[in-house]
């Protein structure tokens, strides 16, 4: 999900509502886009090219064989985001809001779905957590909310949508020819400032969270703080904690919108590959939401991967507009010439923004981009580490660093952020743990 363009004269990227004709026009693209991607990515819907031979200069064909063998994994989907602020989180009632269409099957696209809160956008300062990142707020609990009707949503569909946590889940879900469902959360201000709520997320199932949104918290500096003129100060001393914590749970660092030194120090520690779920690149599009190619160049080493997105004012910075289909192509084969094909990922943005690229409007433009880039030259090979098998790669990376963190016996760390504090309201209980030495006078207690 992006930011509005600016604090004034914002565009209401995600303030959709059933008074606004934009609703309809997001409901009808979505049962006409999700019929059309599962004729092309489903085999068991006809298409089957085992045992022929297909002709080099057969696009179509060649797309259709991978689409067919290869699961299209993207990394970010804000339409959990939808159910909140569309429907309050209400998604039974099928004359208000219908996924499925009678006996069309409406598929929605395989990926991650963001369980992500967003600041309410209404407000004037839409960054309220800099002002004291202990402050009481509502993120943990609109998390779970949306973790929650994400949940819902796949239970709901379960004929046709698999909830995965791990990757060996994606992919039986993609041979049983179900939509492999996954969590992730965009920004760790839903965290409260608490390593322990990042552990209770990875139980509770998000597989990935991107370390900051649009604001600057108690682990990192954003993007769009840079982009406003402020300081890029990287990690904090607690994000490296977190970053620390997230590899040893198996939890992807994602590193989407978060401002460059953030990336580099990230790249410095992490002891697992990262990845970006919707970004584009610096040296075709100025923005600091963007990767630089440095950084880009570390993911050789690191493994990690860039999904690219679709959004217009990333893809090109200085005319919009004119952004197409072959400019995402442009910048797919930017992080491929400068991290490899090992690299690259589709991260589209879907349902996070109504600025996308011409001729990217939904995920029935998954066939045509990816025969864009097949036309350019990408093998198939590197094609299916394009729509899937990289991101699977770094996913799996992240498991397999986990379970031997695990089996070292490395403990959870118990890192709090340095201004954190352990109001006890007036109760007048005096320290009872026996033997404590290290008893701290409690705020408020008299
Ligand atoms: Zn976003």
């Amino acid at each position: 999900m992006e930011p509005r363009q600016s604090r004034a004269g914002a565009i209401p990227e995600d303030g959709l509502t059933r008074e606004n004709p934009r609703y309809a026009l997001k409901i009808t693209s979505l049962l006409m886009l999700l019929g059309a991607i599962s004729a092309v990515a489903f085999p068991y819907l006809g298409y089957s090219f085992q045992g022929q031979k297909i002709d080099a200069l057969d696009y179509e064909g060649r797309v259709k064989h991978i689409l067919d063998t290869t699961p299209l994994i993207d990394g970010h989907n804000d339409l959990p985001y939808l159910l909140r602020i569309e429907l309050q989180n209400k998604i039974y009632d099928a004359e208000e809001f219908n996924f499925w269409d009678g006996e069309n099957m409406i598929f929605l696209l395989a990926g991650f779905m963001e369980a992500g809160f967003w600041w309410d956008e209404t407000e004037v300062d839409w960054c309220p957590d800099t002002r004291h990142f202990d402050d009481p707020d509502h993120a943990v609990r609109d998390t779970i909310e949306q973790i929650d009707v994400a949940k819902r949503l796949f239970a709901h569909h379960s004929t046709n949508l698999t909830y995965c946590t791990t990757s060996a889940c994606a992919i039986s879900s993609f041979k049983s020819k179900r939509i492999a469902s996954m969590l992730g959360a965009e920004g760790l201000h839903q965290a409260g400032s608490a390593l322990a709520s990042i552990r209770q997320f990875f139980l509770l199932g998000v597989r990935y969270i991107t370390l900051t949104h649009n604001c600057d918290n108690a682990f990192a500096t954003a993007a769009s703080t840079v982009t406003a003129g402020g300081k890029d100060n990287g990690l904090t001393e607690f994000g490296y904690a977190a970053v620390k914590e997230m590899n040893r749970l198996g939890m992807m660092v994602d590193l989407s919108h978060v401002s460059h030194d953030t990336m580099r120090d990230v790249l410095r520690v992490t002891r697992s590959p990262v990845m970006f779920s919707h970004s584009a690149c610096y040296a075709l599009a100025r923005s600091y939401r963007n990767v630089p190619d440095d950084v880009l160049s570390g993911l050789r080493e690191n493994g990690g991967v860039v999904m690219v997105m679709f959004v217009k004012r990333f893809l090109n910075a200085v005319d919009p507009e004119s952004a197409d289909m072959q400019t995402a192509v442009d910048h797919i084969f930017h992080v491929a010439d400068t991290a490899g094909w090992e690299h690259v990922g589709i991260g589209a943005d879907f349902d996070g923004t109504v600025t996308l690229a011409d001729g990217i409007d939904d995920v029935t433009a998954y066939p045509r981009l990816i025969q864009a880039v097949m036309e350019r030259g990408a093998t198939d090979g590197q094609i299916r580490g394009l729509v899937g098998e990289n991101i699977l790669r770094v996913w799996r990376d992240n498991e397999m660093n986990a379970a031997a963190f695990e089996a070292a016996g490395e403990l959870p760390v118990e890192d709090v952020w340095v201004e954190r504090r352990f109001s006890r309201w007036d109760n007048p209980l005096p320290l009872m743990l026996p033997g404590n030495k290290k008893r701290v006078k409690a705020e408020n207690y008299v």
